[in-house]
C-alpha cells in the first residue's frame, strides 16, 4: 500500500525547511511505501515565468538558492554530483522554449530531494511526471503511473508535481498550484490509502490566515465542501485535486510541515465538522464568499445570513456593490481596497463569536444590587468572553411590581431603565410563573431582591431546569427543613444553587467553608464579624465623644442602616448570616439554637423613631461604661456571631451573637469601617482561616453574583 506525500514550495524553500521534510518522509517511510510529490521551491515558478517573459533578473538568485540547499544537505562526491545536475538543468532551462521554462522548477526541487533520500540509504526512484501524466487522458495516466510504481524494490518514489505532457507529447503544466492535482492523480492511480498534503498552514481554515489572523483550522471537511472552498479562494488546496481523490475514496489530509503535531484538516466522504455551521469566508477577485456546508444551506438561513453580513459590512463602513444568495452561501462584491477589512469583520462576526457559550439570565430585583449587576453585565461583556468564553444574555427582569421578558435578549442598557418605564414591561402578573413557562433549560434565575417569600418558588424553578443564584439571605435563613429541601431539589434536578453573596458580599466565605466541609475537614468554630453597620459604629465610637445614638443616626442618614435602624441593633441580620454559615459547614442550625444578645437591653420597638433615638441617648452611660472597661483591658468591642463545638448543644454546636471584647491578637481587632472578618478553625488546620475585607457594597455584591452565575 502506498501513501502519497505532497510537499508545497515553502516546505522545501531552503535547506532548513527541506531537512524538516526529510524527517517527515523518514518517519512516514517506516510505515509503508511512499510516493513523494514535490513543488518547486517557493518563488521559483514565478521567477521562471518572468524569465520566459524576458525578465531573467531573478535567475541568479534562484540558482544560488538551489546550490545553497545542496551545499547544506550534501557532502563530498554526492554534493558534486547534485550540483552538476542542477547546473545542467539550469542550462537546459535557459535553452528551452519559453513556454517550457516554467516546468523546470519541480525538476530542480525533486531531483535534489530524491538524491538526498538515496544518500540517506532509502531505495528510491525518481519518476518523470512528464511521461506519466497525460493531460486530458486520465485512463492513460492511470495506466502509466500504475506501471511505473510496480517496481517492488523501491521504497520511495519521488515525482515532480505540476508538470505533465499533452497527448501529442509536448511538455506542459497542470496550472498554478497544480502539484496538488499531480499528487491526487498519483494517489488515485496507485490506489494509495492516504494522501497527505504538507503545507505551511495548519490545514484548511475558516479564512486565509495571512489576512485574518484569527482564522481557525476546520478539523474535517467533506470532499464537496473542500472543493467549494478551494474554488472560492482558499489557496491551501488546488480545487481540481479533490475529484480524483474523491472518486478513489482516498482521504486528503492537510497538515503543517512546520508543526507536524497539529491535527490539520481531513477531507473525506464524512460530512464537514458542524455541518449546520458556516465553513469559512474567502475572497476571489473582489468577491467575498461566505460558504456554508452543502449539508446545511437552507435558503431562509442563507437569506438571514446575507442580511447579517450586510450589516456587518455597513458597521465597518464598507458598502458592498452587490450581495447575492446562492445555495452555498452568500457572496458580496466589494472594492479591492476594503477586501481584507471585510474578511476580518465577517470572520469576527460569523466565526469568532461562535464558540462562546451563552448563559441566559432572569433577574428579579431592581434595587441597588440588581442595577449594579445589570450595569456590570453591560460593562464586562468583552472581558468576560475573552476570559471565560461565556456570554451573558438577560432574558427577563423584574422589580416588585413589573416584569419584562424577551427571549431574544434584553440589552443591559435597556434593562437598566427599569422599574416601570421600559417598553414591554408587564404590570403585575407573576414573574416566576412566566419564567418557568418560557425559560430555556439551563438558564439562571437571579434573586437580588430582599423578598421574604420568593424562595418558595425556587424549587419549582429548579424543577423547570433553572439554576438559582441568590443574594437574598432571607431565602436561605428559612427553617432548616425548607433549606434542606431547596438543596435537595438542586441536586435532584441537576442544577446549581449558589448564594455566596449572602454573607460578606464578594468575600469568598461560603465557598471556603463548603470546600472544607466537602473534604471532611470538620469545623471546630466559626467567628463572624459580619455586620457592616455595627462594625462601622462600634469602630467609630469613643466614650465621651459623639454619642452612640448620634453615630447611629449618622449611619442611618448615610444609608448604611436598614430603613429602621433598630433592625440592625437586634442582631437579626447577623442571625441570618450565622445560620447560613453554620448550615454551609454542615450544622443544621435553627434560629432557636442561636443565643442572641441584642446591643440594647430592650427592643424599644413600640416607640416612634424620634422617641427611640431619645431613649437611646438615655442609654449613653451604659455604652460609655462598657467601652471604657474594654479599653482598660486593651480590647475593642465587636459584634460577633460565633459557632463553637459544644457536645451538650442540640446540634453539637453552641451559637451566639453578641458584642464581644476582642484583644489585639484577635483578627477582628484591626477591622476598619464596615469591613467584615470571618475566622474558621477546622480539624485539618493548626491555625484558623481568616478572611477579611469589604463585606458590603452593591458593586461587590454584583461581582459576587456574577461569579456565582459563571460557575
Ligand atoms: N510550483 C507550481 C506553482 O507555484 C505548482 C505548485 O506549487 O503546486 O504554481
Ligand atoms: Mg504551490
Amino acid at each position: 500500500m502506498f501513501k502519497v506525500l505532497k510537499f508545497g514550495g515553502s516546505s522545501v524553500a531552503d535547506a532548513t525547511a527541506t531537512s524538516r521534510v526529510l524527517d517527515i518522509i523518514a518517519a512516514e517511510a517506516r510505515e509503508g511505501r511512499l510516493i513523494v510529490v514535490g513543488s518547486a521551491i517557493s518563488g521559483c515558478t514565478d521567477g521562471l515565468l518572468a524569465a520566459a517573459e524576458g525578465d531573467r533578473s531573478g535567475l541568479p538568485d534562484l540558482q544560488k538558492r538551489h546550490s545553497d540547499i545542496i551545499r547544506r544537505l550534501f557532502t563530498g562526491a554526492e554534493r558534486q554530483a547534485a550540483s552538476d545536475e542542477i547546473r545542467r538543468l539550469f542550462e537546459e532551462m535557459s535553452a528551452a522554449p519559453d513556454d517550457e521554462k516554467v516546468t523546470y522548477g519541480e525538476l530542480f526541487s525533486t531531483r535534489i530531494l530524491e538524491r538526498k533520500l538515496a544518500a540517506e540509504g532509502f531505495r528510491t526512484k525518481w519518476l518523470d511526471s512528464r511521461s506519466l501524466i497525460i493531460c486530458d487522458d486520465l485512463e492513460e495516466t492511470r495506466r502509466r503511473i500504475r506501471k511505473a510504481v510496480e517496481d517492488p524494490s523501491v521504497d520511495i518514489f519521488v515525482a515532480p508535481g505540476f508538470i505533465a505532457s499533452t497527448r501529442e507529447g509536448k511538455v506542459t503544466t497542470l496550472g498554478r498550484g497544480g502539484s496538488d492535482y499531480s499528487a491526487a492523480l498519483y494517489a488515485a492511480a496507485a490506489g494509495a490509502d492516504a494522501l497527505r498534503k504538507w503545507t505551511d498552514v495548519p490545514g484548511m481554515m475558516t479564512a486565509d490566515r495571512r489576512k485574518v489572523p484569527a482564522a481557525r483550522t476546520i478539523p474535517s471537511l467533506s470532499y464537496s465542501d473542500a472543493e467549494t472552498l478551494a474554488l472560492r479562494g482558499a489557496k491551501v488546496l488546488y480545487a481540481p485535486a479533490v475529484r480524483p481523490a474523491m472518486e478513489a475514496g482516498i482521504p486528503i489530509h492537510i497538515v503543517n510541515t512546520f508543526c507536524p503535531s497539529d491535527p490539520g484538516t481531513v477531507i473525506s466522504a464524512v460530512p464537514s465538522t458542524g455541518a449546520a455551521e458556516w465553513l469559512g469566508v474567502s475572497a476571489r477577485e473582489h468577491t467575498i464568499y461566505l460558504t456554508c456546508s452543502r449539508a446545511a444551506g437552507r435558503s431562509s438561513e442563507i437569506r438571514a445570513a446575507a442580511e447579517r453580513l450586510e450589516s456587518v459590512l455597513r458597521a465597518e463602513g464598507i458598502a458592498p456593490k452587490e450581495i447575492r444568495c446562492t445555495e452555498r452561501g452568500v457572496e458580496a462584491d466589494v472594492k479591492e481596497s476594503v477586501e481584507t477589512a471585510a474578511l476580518i469583520a465577517i470572520h469576527r462576526d460569523f466565526f469568532e463569536t461562535a464558540p462562546v457559550d451563552t448563559i441566559d439570565l432572569f433577574i428579579a430585583g431592581a434595587g441597588a444590587v440588581g442595577k449594579a449587576l445589570i450595569d456590570l453585565i453591560g460593562r464586562s461583556r468583552e472581558t468576560l468572553e475573552k476570559r471565560t468564553g461565556k456570554a451573558l444574555r438577560i432574558l427577563g427582569i423584574a422589580d416588585s411590581r413589573h416584569f419584562a421578558i424577551n427571549l431574544a435578549g434584553i440589552r443591559p442598557e435597556e434593562a437598566g431603565k427599569i422599574p416601570g418605564t421600559s417598553p414591554g414591561m408587564t404590570e403585575g402578573g407573576n414573574f416566576t410563573e412566566e419564567v418557568i413557562r418560557v425559560a430555556p433549560k439551563g438558564a439562571v434565575f437571579v434573586d437580588c431582591t430582599d423578598s421574604i417569600d420568593l424562595y418558595r418558588s425556587y424549587t419549582a424553578l429548579m424543577e423547570a431546569g433553572l439554576h438559582i443564584v441568590s443574594s437574598n439571605r432571607r431565602s436561605l435563613a428559612v427553617p432548616f427543613v425548607e433549606y434542606a429541601a431547596m438543596k435537595a431539589a438542586a441536586l435532584q434536578n441537576g442544577v446549581s444553587f449558589r448564594y455566596e453573596t449572602t454573607v460578606g458580599a464578594a468575600l469568598p466565605i461560603l465557598e471556603s467553608i463548603s470546600r472544607g466541609a466537602n473534604s471532611c475537614d470538620e469545623v471546630l468554630s466559626i467567628e463572624a464579624v459580619v455586620s457592616c453597620t455595627l462594625n462601622q459604629i462600634l469602630g467609630e465610637y469613643t466614650p465621651g465623644g459623639v454619642s452612640f445614638a448620634k453615630l447611629l443616626r449618622k449611619a442611618q442618614e448615610s444609608g448604611l442602616t436598614e430603613p429602621d435602624p433598630r433592625q440592625d441593633l437586634d442582631g437579626k441580620d447577623a442571625l441570618r448570616k450565622i445560620l447560613i454559615l453554620g448550615r454551609e459547614a454542615g450544622i443544621p442550625l435553627e434560629e432557636s439554637d442561636v443565643e442572641v444578645t441584642p446591643l440594647i437591653p430592650e427592643p424599644l420597638d413600640h416607640l416612634d423613631l424620634e422617641s427611640f433615638y431619645k431613649a437611646l441617648e438615655g442609654m449613653e452611660p451604659l455604652f460609655a461604661k462598657a467601652f471604657e472597661k474594654a479599653a482598660a483591658q486593651g480590647c475593642r468591642r465587636r459584634f460577633v456571631a460565633s459557632i463553637e463545638r459544644d457536645p451538650s448543644a442540640r446540634t453539637g454546636y453552641r451559637a451566639c451573637i453578641r458584642v464581644t471584647d476582642v484583644g489585639n491578637s484577635h483578627p477582628a481587632y484591626q477591622l476598619r469601617g464596615t469591613e467584615n472578618a470571618i475566622i474558621v478553625q477546622s480539624s485539618f488546620h493548626p491555625y484558623p482561616l481568616v478572611i477579611q475585607g469589604a463585606g458590603e457594597g452593591a458593586l461587590q455584591a454584583a461581582s459576587s453574583i456574577l461569579n456565582d452565575i459563571l460557575k
